[in-house]
């Protein structure tokens, strides 16, 4: 997921076409619960995120014996609602902020528990860029005035105009890939998971400032999965669930409130032929649980620390120890009213300095409101290193220059760190040239543990694929034969 999060709506994909569906569709998951082989097993899942939540509720339905273990004390993982800190019963998304139209899986169980969705962008006014130090109004669904772009482009990019950059330059190969890993791509698009997205913008010809503008900070991503993830960004719609994202794990969650240990932290995976055992922490005292199988959604940034016996293959020990997460702060600032509304701005923004502004409260009634900073790459790993004063400061200031007059209407910050989180160590997977090849392996399982989560999905960094790779982990094990008891 290492993708430029200020894309908006510019080309919006279908969802009815490209290869993307294709791709969905052998992960397209029923939600009756699947045929059993065999006497119910034990089988622990690690992590209540979306992907532990989903493989539990399949393998429960199908009646094998579960505990989930969780090491936080709520479930939802990297989908976390900010409440607390709020007033006025305002809320703001840490992680997942939005679904794409096309994420079928995902919509589908928003469906299921019966969850209503809003848009995520407004439909109007203006949002605003930060360029080399200016303030650039971008209308919504409006031609850029191009001769406020302070940047350095061809006489052909000033005509093509800023907004239809992504597209000239590579909405068709985007398309092309889809919105999903696959592991029969042609090679002609294989071969981009060995460049750089910046060198795959040159060899297209675009200049310095077009890639600086569709880049900022994600240059060295690989081309594929920068366009891939571009893919989701780029539908017709994306949406957030009314009242707060956090309620599509937490409908999960409350269908598996026996079996959810919370405060429940894994040290130590001991698995063998006859079965699997995990030492775990609760409340301070060591614990076992014993299993015939586990689904280890743990991202492998945390993983890594995690004890294990007989060791991982040195295939899986070296994925697990080499994959990236890309640092994520979000901060929320509440303000007494809406100031930015008075130069006919909708809230939403992006700085060339690493980050994009977000409005949560676009479109509720009220005085007061909430703004949101995603800061990114390595503005987020100087943020990141700061004490919490520093970083306050520097996220006003920097605010200021997108939206002057945060000072005047502040109340509060909020902010989440997911790279200083200790149970996630990073915001979600990125994969760099050269690593796609790491997938099937990322994938694969060992022996009795099986693997899901975001990472281990075709989806990574989305709820998609956190919840078809847990969904499909539960699959596999209902149809082993093995009969442990
Ligand atoms: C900043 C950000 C923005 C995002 N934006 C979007 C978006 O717009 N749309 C979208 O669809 N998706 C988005 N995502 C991605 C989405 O949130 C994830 O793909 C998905 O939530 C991952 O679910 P998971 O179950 O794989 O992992 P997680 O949610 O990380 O779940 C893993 C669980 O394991 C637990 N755990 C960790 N270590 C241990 C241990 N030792 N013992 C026991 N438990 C442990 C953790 O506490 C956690 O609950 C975003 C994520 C982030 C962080």
């Amino acid at each position: 997921m290492t993708i430029n999060r200020r894309k908006f709506l510019k080309h919006a994909v279908s969802g009815a076409g490209g290869l993307c569906l294709s791709a969905a569709a052998s992960w397209a998951l029923p939600q009756t619960p699947g045929q059993r082989n065999g006497s119910g097993k034990r089988v622990a899942i690690l992590g209540a995120g979306l992907a532990g939540l989903a493989a539990g509720w399949e393998l429960k339905q199908s009646g094998h014996d579960i505990t989930i273990l969780e090491a936080q004390l709520h479930p939802g993982g990297r989908v976390h609602t900010i409440r607390e800190g709020l007033s006025d019963d305002l809320y703001a998304e840490a992680g997942a902020g939005r679904i794409p139209n096309t994420h079928n899986v995902t919509l589908e169980w928003v469906k299921h528990f019966g969850l209503e969705l809003e848009p995520f962008f407004p439909k109007e006014l203006a949002e605003v860029a930060l360029l080399k130090g200016r303030r650039v109004k971008m209308p919504v669904g409006k031609p850029v005035d191009m001769s406020q772009v302070p940047l350095d482009l061809t006489p052909d990019e000033r005509k093509i105009g800023v907004s239809n950059f992504d597209e000239h330059y590579y909405g068709d190969t985007m398309r092309r890939i889809g919105d999903a890993i696959r592991e029969d791509w042609p090679p002609e698009i294989t071969r981009l998971a060995d460049i750089s997205m910046a060198e795959f913008l040159r060899q297209r010809g675009a200049s310095k400032d077009a890639i600086y503008y569709m880049l900022f900070g994600f240059e060295d991503d690989a081309a594929l999965d920068f366009m891939r993830d571009a893919y989701s960004h780029h539908t017709e719609s994306l949406s957030k669930i009314k009242g707060g994202n956090d309620q599509l794990p937490r409908a999960f969650a409350a269908k598996l409130s026996d079996v959810v240990d919370y405060g429940c932290a894994v040290e130590h995976i001991e698995h063998g032929k006859n079965g699997v055992r995990i030492a775990c922490r609760r409340a301070g005292v060591l614990d076992h649980v014993e299993a015939d199988a586990v689904i280890c959604t743990i991202p492998f940034s945390v993983l890594r620390h995690i004890a294990v016996t007989p060791e991982w293959t040195p295939a899986k020990r070296k994925v697990i120890n080499s994959l990236d997460y890309g640092p994520v702060v979000r901060a929320t600032f509440q303000v007494s009213r809406c100031y930015w509304e008075d130069e006919g701005l909708n809230g939403f923004g992006s700085s060339d300095k690493d980050f994009e502004v977000w409005h949560p409260t676009y479109g509720k009634p009220g005085h007061r409101g909430l703004l949101q900073a995603y800061f990114y790459q390595d503005l987020a790993r100087r943020l990141d290193k700061m004490s919490e004063s520093e970083r306050v400061e520097r996220m006003i200031a920097d605010m200021e220059e997108v939206h002057p007059g945060l000072r005047r209407c502040l109340e509060t910050v909020v902010t989440k760190s997911w790279a200083n989180d200790p149970w996630q160590r990073g915001a979600f997977v990125v994969y760099y040239p050269g690593q796609q090849k790491w997938y099937p392996e990322i994938c694969s399982r060992e022996g009795r543990v099986w693997f899901a989560g975001e990472h281990a999905s075709p989806w990574p960094g989305w709820m998609q694929g956190a919840i078809a790779s847990g969904m499909k982990a539960a699959r596999e094990i209902n149809a082993q034969s093995f009969d442990l008891r």
